[in-house]
């Protein structure tokens, strides 16, 4: 079997088995999620959005951030971690975003990735989630998925990006992200998947051996 005829049948499975699949991050506008994806490197999503949820009522855009002196915005993300590197690197997000977007988030990724702090996964998962336009964005569930699936053998994250354009068809590219993303979360857990409930086993080749990795 081909391995974008086995992405295409994994996807209907997982499509059926987590109908509610979403963007693990709170958010209610296209700043907001570049803002949280900024603070969920190294952070998981849960205690993101348990800081997310004081920091967007005290901030309301950029100009906010901007007007915050350094120090009071690594209190108000610290729990985050790395707070001093995400805050200056927030605050000189916002400062470009004035400067040249006025305040908005630009909708390509060649412009995003120019912004302090945004890097192809940041970039990717804003254009998926809030302009659904097709990204793949590439973090640790998918990168351990698409290596023990056999889609690609590499943790290096541009590569896999790279990869999965040539197996995921580009119309379900934000479709398989957010699948693959519950689908790490729910069932395939890192350390300990759930491999007997899981509904794509017979498509697995930690399974199957008989699914062909390449
Ligand atoms: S069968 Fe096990 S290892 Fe394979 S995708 Fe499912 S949970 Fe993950």
């Amino acid at each position: 079997m081909q391995h974008t005829e086995r992405v295409t049948k994994i996807l209907t499975r997982l499509a059926e088995a987590y109908p509610d699949a979403r963007v693990g991050l709170d958010f209610t506008s296209p700043f907001e999620l570049l803002i949280a994806t900024i603070l969920s490197a190294q952070c998981t999503d849960e205690r993101v959005n348990i800081v997310t949820r004081d920091l967007f009522a005290k901030y309301h855009g950029p100009a906010d951030y901007v007007a915050t002196p350094q120090e009071e915005l690594e209190v108000d993300i610290r729990s985050t971690g790395f707070y001093k590197n995400k805050a200056k690197n927030i605050r000189a997000c916002c400062a470009a975003l004035i400067e040249r977007y006025h305040g908005e988030v630009p909708r390509t990724i060649e412009e995003l990735i120019t912004l302090p702090g945004v890097g192809r996964k940041t970039a990717n998962c804003v254009l998926s989630n809030c302009f659904d336009i097709p990204a793949l964005t590439v973090d640790t569930h998918v990168t351990r998925i698409a290596n023990l699936l056999g889609f690609v053998q590499t943790t290096d994250a541009v590569k896999i990006e790279f990869a999965l354009m040539d197996i995921v068809p580009k119309e379900q590219w934000n479709d398989f992200d957010r699948l693959i993303i519950t689908h790490g979360r729910r069932t395939c857990i890192a350390r300990r998947p759930k491999c007997d409930v899981c509904p794509i086993r017979d498509l697995c080749p930690v399974t199957d051996p008989d699914v062909s990795r390449y």
